[in-house]
């Protein structure tokens, strides 16, 4: 089964629990099977990386851990704070996310 999130890539998302509370982000990958998403500079991990064609040097690099989607709130633009999301239908059948505090439609 296919869970659908209400989160996805290159949203605006702040952090409501964790070590990261109160910090915001852009979604850079969400990992829909384990329900996190990869945010933007939030929640860096120190690994140790063998040398690769990528990383010919190896050694400590830092990188995105992720976080669990049920700690991240989207961001509204008009609310400047991370909303509840609602979902609906435009009269052109289209389905969009939008703002459950001002009624601003977050996809564009
Ligand atoms: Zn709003």
């Amino acid at each position: 089964m296919i869970r659908k999130f209400k989160i996805r890539k290159d949203d605006n998302v702040i952090v409501i629990a964790g070590k990261e509370k109160g910090k915001t982000g852009k979604v850079i990958r969400v990992l829909p099977d384990k329900a996190m998403a990869l945010v933007e500079k939030l929640n860096m991990v120190k690994r140790h990386q063998k040398p690769t064609p990528k990383y010919p040097q190896g050694g400590i690099i830092e990188k995105e851990a992720p976080i669990h989607i049920s700690n991240l709130m989207i961001i509204c633009d008009k609310c400047k704070k991370g909303v509840r999301v609602g979902r609906k239908f435009l009269e052109d059948g289209k389905k969009v996310r939008f703002c459950k505090s001002c009624g601003e439609v977050l996809d564009r």
